[in-house]
């Protein structure tokens, strides 16, 4: 397939715009499972969680990327010297999740923004919980100070979500300190990437939506992988948003919007999540540049993650190198298996560090980046089908 995707992993598309009001403050988002208060029969049930106190493990999500010296992790590490801190902007659709193996009794949550000194501090967000992972519900407001404390009664909660109110962006935040007062101790760590399905406003389309996070979770560690730069923590969570929409599918500000139209129409597609996962772990300060951006998420897709659906159609007498998504991706392949293996790994360093330059392509490969092309297209013109066959012989032969 040579269509086109309608990828912004930056700036917002419109249907990013549907996916923000599909996980706002709507009515689906209310509906709340919250049990009972402890008057009613489901008191047995409080009373059985109180009374435990086997440890439970917290698995830590977070939209937005960070760095090594203040992981994710370090919110709920009752460490006062230790704090996570995000390396960009907070936006509308962007999570901090903690989700617990099971639910256990919560009596208190405090949670603390900001450096102390008044910096990125939250003052406009939510704290939610859940009782099941799926379905949350705000429990307090973060105030002026960069606190929101709950009393929750020692309900059972599975989760704990902050979230910035609608057009509160912020340039970056810290979380200083989660604090669930619990009978249960609680031992955090940072979850494997995933993607939390939403499908209330295109039930339809739950099957392929489910499909295509299961691959986004499979090839998630390869694409951390692919896409690392020392000290870099990429985002380990993406909402995935189905709402019918123009173009295709759209990454930024912590939500991936899928057209559920493009869905229905291509019921094999679901490889495009991949590619908007890579966006998601890209997470680079800008879209410059663009084409390379596009290629690179191509090759996570098409070069390594399902090379025996990748069949590059490129018409050399118009084409460039700078040509985005499967012309650029082909091309990076072709380097990366001729010149440079880890080329696209130092191209990614290079764009999230915001020093990309062409010359680079000369640095790792020792030629200039023209002359690679030409030598691509001469190899091209003589093997067009076989042009990376060598990056993945098995799964070639399995190929259709
Ligand atoms: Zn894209």
């Amino acid at each position: 397939m040579l269509f086109r995707y309608l990828s912004r992993p930056l700036a917002a598309v419109a249907l990013l715009c549907l996916a923000g009001a599909a996980r706002g403050d709507s009515p689906i988002a209310h509906s709340v499972l919250r049990l009972a208060p402890s008057t009613s029969p489901d008191h047995t049930t409080a009373t059985r969680l109180a009374s435990e106190s086997t440890p439970v493990d917290a698995d830590i999500y977070s939209t937005m990327s960070s760095t090594d010296a203040h992981r994710p992790e370090m919110a709920l590490d009752a460490d006062s010297s230790t704090y996570f801190q995000t390396v960009g902007g907070m936006d509308d659709g962007d999570d901090f999740l903690v989700l617990f193996g099971r639910p256990i009794p919560v009596t208190s949550i405090k949670v603390t923004s900001g450096d102390g000194q008044g910096h990125d501090v939250l003052s406009k967000g939510i704290l939610e919980t859940t009782t099941d992972g799926v379905t949350y519900h705000k429990v307090a407001d973060f105030k002026a100070g960069g606190v929101a404390e709950a009393d929750v009664d020692g309900d059972p909660v599975m989760g704990v979500r902050i979230r910035l109110k609608k057009d509160a962006n912020i340039d970056r935040l810290v979380i200083d300190d989660i604090a669930v007062g619990s009978t249960v101790p609680i031992s955090g760590q940072l979850a494997p990437g995933r993607a939390f399905v939403d499908v209330s406003k295109a039930p339809d389309v739950k099957a392929w939506a489910e499909r295509a996070a299961k691959e986004v979770a499979e090839f998630w560690p390869n694409t951390n992988a692919l896409l690392y730069s020392d000290g870099f923590i990429p985002p380990n969570m993406v909402n995935m948003v189905f709402a019918d929409g123009d173009g295709v599918a759209g990454t930024g500000g912590g939500v991936m919007a899928v057209n559920a139209k493009w869905c229905r129409e291509h019921p094999d597609d679901t490889g495009l999540a991949v590619h908007e996962m890579s966006h998601a772990v890209q997470a680079y300060p800008t879209y410059d540049a663009s084409w390379l951006v596009e290629g690179i998420a191509d090759y996570i897709r098409w070069v390594k993650f399902e090379p025996q659906h990748f069949h590059p159609r490129i018409n050399v007498a118009k084409s460039t190198y700078h040509d985005a998504y499967q012309t650029t991706a082909t091309f990076l392949g072709w380097c990366a298996l001729h010149y440079d293996s880890c080329l696209p790994t130092k191209l990614n360093q290079a764009l999230r560090a915001g020093t990309y330059n062409d010359r680079l392509f000369k640095q790792c490969c020792g030629k200039d980046v023209g002359d690679l092309w030409a030598e691509f297209v001469k190899s091209y013109q003589t093997d067009p089908k076989d042009i990376l066959a060598a990056v993945s012989p098995t799964s070639r032969l399995s190929s259709n």
